[in-house]
């Protein structure tokens, strides 16, 4: 699952912010708008729309949960 947009984690201990997409990836299985964190240092290697990876990694002293591929909330 994703936090509520509006209840997004605060990124500025990373340096880094949130953008929102709206698309399909396979965690979900439908069509949702998703935070999508962009942190400096880390480039995602895929878009969420055609993302494949289901690995995550905890962020913010594991408070935060991101996918591996494309840096939206796992959380
Ligand atoms: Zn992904």
């Amino acid at each position: 699952m994703s936090s509520p947009l509006d209840n997004l984690p605060d990124l500025s201990p990373l340096g880094g912010h949130w953008t929102t997409t709206t698309g399909h990836h396979i965690d979900f299985g439908h069509i949702v708008t998703m935070g999508r964190a962009e942190i400096p240092g880390i480039t995602w290697p895929y878009e969420p729309e055609d993302c494949p990876i289901t690995t995550n990694t905890w962020y913010l002293d594991d408070t935060l949960l991101l996918c591996d591929g494309c840096g939206t909330d796992g959380t």
